[in-house]
């Protein structure tokens, strides 16, 4: 089978192969496996936006429904000049067999728009999120498909999103997006929640590795929402952070970050860059630098044929969507690294996001201690599943993740049959 030119793209030549690769082994219907291949639904809008200028500048975005088998579709929408149809449908299939392998009531979902957010000002992203909101809300509803923050975008523009959606319903529609500021319907604990699900993650692959994750060397690929949190959570277990970098570069301390400091410069300067007391290192060196986990919490594609073999951690865990590229897999696994896929150590997200959406349609609010409770249970449960299967099929945990996620999926498509 060969991918259709409408989605060309890198990633999605990726997903299909991942799709390909585990359908054998899963031993799929053809006609189920080819229905997977496919997104359901795939929007492509152009968006005018009134600049600060004066003048009107024209973007392109996207919106991706990959299946409704199991529930209303759910993924992020990201503000990124690399976004085109074939990367958005690629990432909505990932979180097809995310929200799957999670037991979520979800199919898998993306948005996208092309353009560069930190050129934009916060009124040209308002009045950007609000048009490409209404161009697409055919596409959007509380049961039909819920977007979230993503690279480049957050409950800033989850709020502006909710509003648009709302004052065309004329009343107040929470469960249209989550990642939503607390005041109109947020969860507590979502803004951590994707951090803080990769250390539940990594303290279960850590005791398997029989190690405490105390005094483990950290680095990590991003200060984002990601990446800023997980490192939080992680130097307060007593993880040392050697290194962290964001889009303008990165910076090293042998001894450890006070991550708390960093996170006060990083407020005050708008990067990580120059927070005194650290050498500078690139993004790429930072990569290769030697260390017990390794956290790529910002991209895709940086690990790669070309790095994989100088990766000196023992543990990746993907806080990114797609950062390890299919050739440094098999480089990272020949070579003994255990690699936490993205679908399930970045998963605390969409989990969290699932709260939200429950707690939006009931008007019911949880704590703070009983949102962090579920989400450890289902993030210990889902590294455990995975980890069995990887055992009992002699796999690594990247197959066995995507084995259970496309699984599940592909059996809601033969209970509910071809329509009509
Ligand atoms: P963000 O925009 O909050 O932060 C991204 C970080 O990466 C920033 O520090 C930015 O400076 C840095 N960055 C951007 N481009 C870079 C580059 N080329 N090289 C190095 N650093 C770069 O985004 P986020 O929400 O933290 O998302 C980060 C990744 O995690 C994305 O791949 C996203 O798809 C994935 N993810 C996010 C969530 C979530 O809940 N936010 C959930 C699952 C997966």
């Amino acid at each position: 089978m060969t991918a259709t030119a409408e989605f060309d793209s890198h990633l999605y030549e990726t997903a299909l192969a991942q799709l390909d690769r585990v359908a054998g082994r899963l031993s799929l219907e053809v006609d189920i496996h080819e229905r997977l291949r496919y997104p359901r639904r795939a929007l492509v809008v152009s968006i005018p936006v009134r600049m600060d200028s004066g003048r009107t500048e024209v973007f392109v975005g996207y919106r991706v429904h990959h299946n409704t088998v199991l529930g209303p579709t759910k993924g992020g929408l990201r503000y990124d000049t690399g976004v085109n149809l074939g990367e958005v449908t690629a990432l909505a299939m990932l979180m097809s067999w995310k929200c799957a392998l999670m037991g979520l009531p979800y199919g898998g979902a993306k948005g996208g728009v092309r353009c560069d957010p930190r050129k934009l000002s916060a009124n040209e992203r308002e009045n950007l999120t609000r048009r490409y909101t209404t161009e697409i809300i055919l596409l959007i509803g509380p049961d039909l498909d819920i977007p979230a923050p993503d690279l480049g975008t957050d409950e800033q523009t989850m709020a502006w999103m909710m509003d648009t959606y709302s004052m065309t319903q004329g009343k107040s529609v929470p469960g249209v997006v989550t990642g939503k500021p607390l005041i109109i319907g947020g969860s507590v604990g979502r803004r951590e929640a994707t951090g803080r699900g990769i250390v539940y993650v990594l303290y279960q692959a850590a005791r398997q590795l029989g190690q405490d994750l105390k005094g483990r060397r950290v680095v990590i690929q991003g200060f984002g929402n990601v990446g800023a949190v997980a490192a939080r959570l992680l130097w307060r277990e007593g993880c040392l952070i050697v290194g962290i970098s964001d889009v303008k570069g990165g910076i090293w301390n042998d001894a450890g970050l006070d991550i708390r400091q960093l996170e006060t410069h990083v407020a005050e300067t708008g990067s990580v860059v120059g927070f005194p007391g650290t050498t500078e290192i690139s993004n790429a060196e930072l990569i290769e630098q030697p260390c017990d986990v390794l956290i790529p919490a910002a991209v895709g594609s940086q690990i790669r044929e070309d790095n994989a073999s100088r990766v000196k951690a023992s543990i990746v865990a993907e806080g990114a969507n797609g950062p390890t590229t299919p050739e440094a897999d098999v480089i990272l696994r020949e070579r003994g690294v255990t690699v936490i896929p993205d679908i399930l150590a970045n998963a605390g997200g969409v989990v969290v996001s699932y709260f939200e959406w429950v707690q939006g349609l009931q008007y019911f609010f949880w704590r703070e201690s009983e949102i962090t409770a579920r989400l450890q249970e289902i993030m210990t449960k889902a590294f455990n599943r995975v980890s069995a299967i990887a055992s009992k099929e002699g796999t690594d945990l990247r197959t066995a993740a995507l084995m259970e996620g496309i699984r599940r999926v592909a059996e809601g498509y033969r209970v509910r049959g071809l329509y009509p």
